[in-house]
């Protein structure tokens, strides 16, 4: 018995590993890693962390820095981000890390997000919550979760996050600062770059895209790609309505998910970076999740 339960877990960690949304492959090559981030100052007291192709972290991060602490803002961290974000925190500021605000966790990916500092406070969803608290693995850390909304006070910066329900998973945060007027998308836009998709709810996700498009903003940091604008936002909408409509065309000739594998075209965006990375993912998970509805 116990020698089936410790099969079935090998199988299950081996599954995960090998359908990590990684972006350590999309520079060609997972040979040679590099730094993890590149850090973008964005106003006086936010930092964009941004994921570089070749580095660890999968996803982009923030940092802002209130006065007397520091909030980090992201998702997927492994223990190799973690300990490069700590470093780059280390050369902005004395000030400590005190809390972790986690846009989302994907499911069965028990090797990402549990291994923070455990003088840290997590803030996330409560979706985010009852995944992580499913898996065999425990997280040490505080967490305070959320239904619709929080907004933390510190210093003279107010960080809003906010539960946008279904779209790039279940339970998405997205945070806007709004003296800055800077939006953390995390992963449900990526800039010109194509990313995990493959927990995604299609309708939700790009009705959210309407929503954070129409926010006043000065700056939107992404889940993958460079600091940019809302008319970014704009743009990554029209490429997910085009990938949702060619699906769902594949879907009403009644194709088969092979079939819709290897005749499915969207000849403008197939040179985007991640396109093809991710592209079995995320076909499998709009097939199966659109065919649902
Ligand atoms: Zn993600």
């Amino acid at each position: 018995m116990i020698g089936k339960v410790i099969i079935l877990l090998l199988l299950a960690v081996g599954i995960s590993f090998s359908t990590v949304p990684s972006y350590a492959t999309i520079g060609g090559s997972n040979a040679g890693y590099s730094r993890s981030y590149a850090i973008e100052k964005v106003t006086d007291n936010v930092f964009a962390a941004i994921a570089q192709p070749r580095g660890k972290a999968a996803s982009n991060a923030v940092i802002v820095v209130t006065g007397t602490q520091v909030v980090i803002m992201g998702a997927h961290f492994v223990p190799d981000s973690i300990s490069e974000l700590m470093e780059e925190v280390g050369k902005i500021t004395t000030a400590p890390v005190a809390t972790v605000i986690l846009t989302h966790h994907h499911r069965g990916y028990n090797y990402v997000d549990y291994d923070f500092p455990l003088g840290i406070q997590i803030v996330t969803s409560w979706q985010t919550w009852q995944t992580l608290k499913e898996s065999y693995r425990e997280l040490k850390n505080p967490v305070i979760f959320f239904d619709k909304s929080l907004t933390l006070r510190l210093g003279k910066t107010t960080i809003v996050a906010s539960n946008l329900g279904r779209g790039h998973g279940d339970g998405d945060v997205v945070v806007y600062l709004p003296e800055e007027k800077v939006l953390f998308t995390s992963d449900l836009f990526f800039n010109n770059v194509i990313g995990y998709m493959g927990d995604g709810y299609l309708r939700e996700w790009v009705l959210n895209l309407e929503m954070l498009e129409g926010l006043d903003t000065r700056f939107v940091v992404p889940g993958l790609g460079k600091v940019t604008d809302s008319e970014a936002i704009g743009r990554f909408r029209v490429f997910f309505t085009d990938f949702t409509t060619e699906m769902l065309h594949y879907l009403e000739k009644k194709k088969t998910l092979e079939q819709t594998k290897k005749n499915f075209r969207l000849p403008k965006y197939e040179s985007l970076p991640g396109y093809r990375e991710f592209f079995n993912q995320n076909i499998e998970r709009a097939y199966r999740q659109l065919k649902d509805q």
